[in-house]
């Protein structure tokens, strides 16, 4: 087939090695850990394991750059980053070969991720020149006040492996336009999309120094020396929540500015006066975008109990009809889960909401076969102590709960830790507005099942997570606020 082909050209042309001051080399214990292919359980090539000392050295170049980067003009770093979403977008087809062999997820929904992981390149690009500060006179006349942006210093950045491309694009581009140096450790199941970013940006010019690349099967062992190191001044983690906690307890230490995008339970509202044919395909994609391996996928369906029979039945035949195949398929829309664990989570919690009253209407038991495929599952009428509803499934199973008003609706929708997105389907403009201020999440979609957009605020509230990425916010995590007194230049 003419992809494996271009999969072995593509995998041998890969740079495996940790990237650090400018170099790349092997780790210096000289281990490597094996990466894996989810649709068949078969080793993609291998990569260096860096140690802790590797992971110091990257720090020591982040600080050592530092200085010098901070100053380079932003139009230069600027130009750097569009060189950067130039290459990425040229060698679209490569990128998304690449997630889609690391990963599983479908070549088209793999293209479409270099499209959004290439955007934050381009948007960051644009906004590298536009930061800028203030000047006043204090409201007595006299001091002057002058007040504006520095970057942070060198950053830590922790990556999930869901969206290998973005989730490194969406923290290494704001950082490079605001000055930052930064030491990148990217999810040991998924390092190859991240290296060959790494590949790209030196291409594109970045210096020695400012990007330093750590990939390693010792998250912990690597990164908690970092923290503790004074000299480094953020850490970005996107992951788990329970990871994000205990990162959070580390960082306070050395009293680290952090962002942290963590966990979700996304609710999805129907109501009654929804469009349902909009409704249903808002949830296919709120539902099924990277095999529901997402922190915004829809973790719970709350249906307005006129319409919830049909939309059940009507999304379970949806679901049923989509072809679950390696992602290299074409016609695949359902490529495997990561992995074994992540499979038996999914069935541990789909058996928990049978357990709880719960009617499969489809799929609900995993696929024979090698790799860690589960088909498309839908369930009504879950009871309201199933687990599926207070925890991540992380996986394309669809619980439907029913409620029979607004408030109703609001009060199961906030009845979670989680605080990242929500979606709504209504035709009610007054209803929007309210939901608008009564959801309790960062985000909210209303007649849409996907919301990220490199040009908007993405992040969440109550145990989702601190700090936003993209947007005009996003810069802003990377820069530090420096006001300068001045005296009265009159001599008042
Ligand atoms: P994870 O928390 O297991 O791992 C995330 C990263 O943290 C990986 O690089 C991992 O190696 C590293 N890590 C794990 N333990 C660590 C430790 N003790 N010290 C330092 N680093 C450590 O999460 P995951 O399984 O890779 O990703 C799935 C999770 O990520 C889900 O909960 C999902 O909701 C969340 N997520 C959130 C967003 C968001 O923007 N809010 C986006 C994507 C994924």
């Amino acid at each position: 087939m003419a992809f494996e082909a271009a999969q072995s050209q593509l995998i041998g042309s890969l740079r495996t090695g940790l990237y650090v001051d400018g170099t790349w080399r092997d780790a210096s214990a000289g281990a490597t850990f094996d990466v894996e292919d989810p649709a068949t359980g078969e080793v993609l090539t291998t990569v260096a394991d860096a140690t802790p000392e590797d992971g110091m050295a990257a720090l020591d170049a982040a600080a050592a750059a530092q200085g010098s980067w901070a100053r380079t003009a932003p139009r230069e770093r600027a130009e750097i980053l569009r060189r950067a979403f130039e290459s990425v977008t040229a060698r679209a087809d490569d990128f998304a070969l690449l997630m889609t062999l690391e990963m599983g997820k479908p070549l088209a929904e793999a293209r479409g991720e270099v499209t959004y992981g290439a955007e934050f390149l381009r948007w960051f690009s644009e906004e590298a020149a536009r930061v800028s500060g203030r000047y006043a006179i204090a409201p007595d006349g006299k001091a002057r006040l002058m007040v504006h942006k520095r970057p942070v210093g060198p950053c830590l950045f922790i990556t999930p492996w869901n969206f290998p491309l973005a989730m490194a694009t969406r923290k290494i581009a704001p950082a490079i336009a605001a000055g930052c140096t930064m030491v990148v450790k990217p999810a040991a199941l998924t390092p190859l999309t991240t290296l060959l970013l790494t590949s790209v940006l030196e291409e594109a010019g970045l210096p020695s120094g400012v990007l330093n690349v750590v990939p390693t099967s010792d998250a912990g062992g690597v990164t908690g020396p970092l923290l503790r190191d004074p000299r480094l001044r953020k850490l970005s983690f996107t992951g788990s929540t329970e990871v994000g906690r205990r990162l959070l307890k580390d960082s306070a230490d050395q009293v680290l500015r952090t962002s942290m995008e963590l966990g979700g339970n996304a609710p999805f509202l129907v109501f009654e006066d929804a469009d349902l044919d909009a409704a249903l395909d808002g949830a296919m994609l709120a539902k099924l975008r990277n095999m529901g391996e997402a922190c915004t996928a829809a973790n719970r369906f709350l249906v307005h109990a006129s319409v919830a029979e049909e939309f059940g039945s009507r999304l379970a035949q949806r679901m049923a009809a989509l072809p679950v195949a390696r992602g290299t398929e074409e016609d695949s829309k359902i490529g495997p889960l990561i992995d074994e664990k992540s499979r038996q989570k999914v069935q541990e919690l789909v058996d928990d909401a049978v357990g709880t009253g719960g009617r499969v209407l489809t799929g609900g038991q995993p696929q024979a076969g090698a790799g860690y495929f589960y088909p498309p599952t839908v369930i009504s009428g879950v009871g309201s102590d199933a687990r599926i509803l207070a925890e991540e499934v992380f996986g394309p199973v669809a619980p439907i709960v029913t409620f029979t008003d607004e408030d109703e609706a609001v009060a199961m929708a906030n009845d979670t830790e989680f605080g990242l997105v929500g979606y709504a389907y209504t035709r009610d403009v007054s209803r929007t507005l309210r939901l608008a201020d009564t959801l309790e999440s960062g985000m909210l979609g209303i007649n849409v099942g996907v919301v990220s957009n490199p040009a908007a605020p993405f992040g969440g509230v109550k145990q989702s997570g601190l700090g936003r990425e993209g947007g005009f916010e996003g810069i802003e995590e990377y820069l530090e606020t420096k006001y300068v007194g001045l005296a009265d230049p009159f001599g008042g």
